[in-house]
């Protein structure tokens, strides 16, 4: 299934519709015998469940260009956010925010995820503030809905339509 979002108008009811499209998605069911799982090197897509300083949860729900009828449990740590020393993981994602990622461990059945490259990272944002989709505006994201500023590690094709 490939799902293209446009940033254009209506960004509402895009944030709406990409949101519907993710509930239905992560409503659990059992993943059966021999389903594709995560592998070392896999490109996944996600969404942030929960963010800790130094650690981020990531609901894995494609895995290369397949949608999966569950998810996989992806953890993000700050030392695998950037080539650069990052601080906190609060300046990097978001709970509800949309990444792509890398899979660089699946030791224990616990998937490691790395966002150090510029093809990486957040694909589409929230507004903290208000739920608004952000859009990318110079280096930063900006909320359409009530102009708030928020700072992410953005894939380099951030808003682009495909996840
Ligand atoms: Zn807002």
């Amino acid at each position: 299934m490939k799902t293209v979002i446009s940033t254009r108008s209506e960004t509402n009811i895009v944030g709406m519709a990409l949101i519907d499209f993710l509930n239905r998605k992560v409503s659990v069911y059992p993943l059966t015998y021999g389903a594709r799982v995560p592998r070392v090197g896999s490109m996944v897509v996600g969404q942030v469940s929960s963010v800790m300083p130094q650690i981020a949860t990531v609901r894995i729900f494609r895995i290369g260009k397949r949608n999966l009828s569950g998810f996989f449990t992806g953890f993000l740590h700050v030392s695998d956010v950037n080539t650069k020393f990052v601080e906190s993981m609060f300046e990097v994602c978001k709970a509800g925010d949309i990444l792509r990622a890398k899979v660089i461990s699946t030791k224990n059945r616990s998937y490691h995820l790395s966002i150090a490259d510029r093809n990486l990272g957040v694909v589409y944002a929230f507004c903290s503030l208000c739920g608004g989709l952000l859009e990318r505006s110079g280096s930063e994201l900006k909320c359409r809905k009530c102009g708030s500023i928020e700072k992410r590690k953005i894939s380099a094709d951030y808003g682009k339509g495909v996840i």
